[in-house]
């Protein structure tokens, strides 16, 4: 056993326990249900791995002082969020309608299959109201509205909503989407763009039409192209990322030939986030065991594809301590803390440059920085710089100058800050240029200006544009294994950073759902309660209208 944990009986969704077994290399999760037996499903395919990347987990500084919901049955029934959860939430999605033009056989939201759900569309109001909510959770906000759906790009108003969250103070807003409008629309795109929309999140499973007939129900491959055309026509640099959900002998051959399109063209886009595929529903053992692809099969295919270029896949939350301490010293303290579980999301960058002849070039980031050293740097200024936000800052002028009287203690106080201001630039200068001893000399000829530009001025959009400028040519490549019942694990979801929003009718408060209790678990009594809840509005609606007029009274 590697190590135990709670999770849920797949059939009964009860709490079980759960362990994490090492066996013939891989690593599978294996849990017993009193009344429905044992099952055991495969978690990674490299033991030393899962191993490593466990020791890359960070706990959240900003403990939730506004928790929405108490603690009644433990995780994960209570969400949410609850006291119990470990992060502050970082992004938050809303299925701002229930639409779709598609009906793919493997939707999470299962668009489209019940027509019912489109009276529970939330209104604009509602979504500006949801957003509103987590912009203002202390002590720390959401930074990325995310709209999903259904399609969400079948609402017309989606740019005024991108704008409401912008208003908010949301610097990524992102929307999930198959393309289909954003190709056959390009001024639909286009006020998109201008509302302030940072990502287009594209469906993209592969890059010929087969793929997409199994996962989509339709040949839509070449809409995708075409909304990267689009992008390119009105200069929407760096803005799709691709999301090709990896589905076994669908498309996990072309895990490699995504990659290569991403980098073709790499100037709209950004990367490619790969997802594999969450199984739904009762699936046999045997039968399981063999279409499960996890994040360590793609991880693997990635770094066959680029004969190791890629480098590891590191766990995002290996990056927590820089994140950290970009949003610590940012001008306008933004910040997001990577305090998800490892297994949760993997990644790296690579650098892509275009040569004399037209053919692209991939640098891995080990040849640009000294990735422990980088590390390492990131947990000192993490140390130092925590220090010094939550303790006590030093009071040398006050000190000296408090023996005169009031006046001499409040002049003391004014120069502390002067002195406090100056020593935080000092401080930033020092880190800046500690972060950069990380580069290598590759790093430092081509790269080092942007990574400057996102130390020193420590602010989001620099960091944005380390990767989504042009210039920079820096592409993420990552991976992001949501959870099923299968392999479901309570300390995961715990931690989970992606909320879902949304209003529960009964007493009219917002709510936040961590993504993966949402698919798993909560989705269907959600549905269920909004759906009752609106149909009831709608009958009172009707005896209203039913009411026959009242009789008119003569008056003199
Ligand atoms: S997932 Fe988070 S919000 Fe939901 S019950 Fe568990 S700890 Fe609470
Ligand atoms: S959405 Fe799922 S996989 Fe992602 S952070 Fe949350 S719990 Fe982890």
């Amino acid at each position: 056993i590697i190590q135990s944990t709670k999770s849920i009986c797949p059939e009964c969704k009860a709490r079980i326990d759960a362990d994490y077994v090492e066996e013939d290399g891989n690593v599978y999760m294996v849990k017993e249900c009193d009344k429905h037996g044992q099952f055991k499903d495969l978690v990674a395919i490299d033991k030393d791995w899962f191993k490593w990347i466990q020791k890359f987990k960070m706990d959240s500084d900003a403990k939730r002082i506004c928790p929405e919901k108490g603690i009644k049955e433990g995780c994960p029934y209570d969400c949410g969020i609850c006291a119990n959860h470990k992060s502050a939430p970082a992004i938050i999605i809303m299925d701002v309608t229930y639409r779709c033009n598609l009906k793919c056989p493997i939707c999470f939201a299962n668009a489209n299959v019940n027509p019912h759900l489109e009276k529970i569309e939330p209104t604009y109001n509602e979504i500006v109201r949801v957003f509103d909510h987590f912009s203002k959770i202390k002590p720390q906000r959401a930074l990325v509205s995310f709209f999903s759906g259904g399609e969400p790009t079948l609402r017309d108003d989606l740019p005024e909503l991108i704008a409401e969250t912008v208003k908010m103070g949301y610097i990524h807003p992102q929307v999930a989407t198959n393309g289909i409008r954003f190709a056959k629309d390009i001024d639909y795109l286009k006020r998109c763009v201008d509302a302030g929309m940072k990502v287009i999140y594209l469906q993209f499973d592969g890059v010929t039409p087969e793929p997409y007939i199994k996962t989509r129900g339709a040949d839509i491959f070449h809409l995708k192209e075409k909304v990267i055309e689009n992008c390119r026509k009105i200069g929407f640099y760096g803005g799709v990322l691709l999301i090709p959900t990896v589905v076994k002998d669908v498309n996990d051959h072309q895990v490699g030939a995504i990659l290569d399109y991403a980098i073709e063209n790499n100037d709209i886009v950004v990367g490619v986030f790969y997802q594999p595929v969450a199984l739904c529903g009762r699936i046999e053992e045997k039968e399981r065991l063999n279409l499960r692809i996890t994040s360590s099969h793609v991880a693997k295919a990635l770094q066959e594809h680029t004969n190791g270029e890629i480098g590891v896949m590191y766990p995002l939350t290996a990056i927590s301590h820089f994140a950290k301490i970009i949003g610590w010293t940012a001008t306008n303290n933004q910040v997001v803390e990577f305090t998800c579980n490892p297994i949760c999301g993997f990644g790296n960058f690579l650098f892509v440059e275009e040569k004399a002849d037209g053919t692209k070039e991939i640098t891995g980031t080990h040849r640009v920085f000294d990735t422990q050293k980088f590390m390492k740097k990131s947990r000192k200024w993490y140390n130092i710089l925590k220090e010094r936000r939550y303790g006590e800052r030093p009071h040398i002028f006050k000190s000296l100058l408090g023996g005169l009287g009031s006046l001499g203690e409040s002049i003391g106080e004014g120069l502390d800050t002067i002195y406090n201001k100056v020593d935080d630039t000092v401080i930033k200068a020092r880190m800046g240029l500690d972060m950069m001893s990380t580069m290598k000399l590759e790093g430092l000829l081509g790269k080092s200006k942007f990574f400057m530009d996102m130390v020193l001025n420590s602010r989001w959009d620099a960091s944005a544009n380390f990767v989504q400028s042009e210039g920079a040519g820096a592409m993420i490549v990552a991976l992001m294994h949501f959870q099923d019942e299968y392999n479901f694990d309570t300390e995961r979801v715990s931690r989970c950073l992606v909320h879902y929003g949304w209003i529960d009718p009964r007493d009219n408060k917002v709510n936040g759902v961590p993504f993966c209790a949402m698919n798993t678990l909560h989705r269907e009594k959600i549905e269920d309660v909004l759906f009752t809840y609106h149909s009831i509005e709608e009958e009172e609606e009707e005896e209203i209208e039913a009411e026959p007029e009242a009789p008119k009274i003569e008056t003199n």
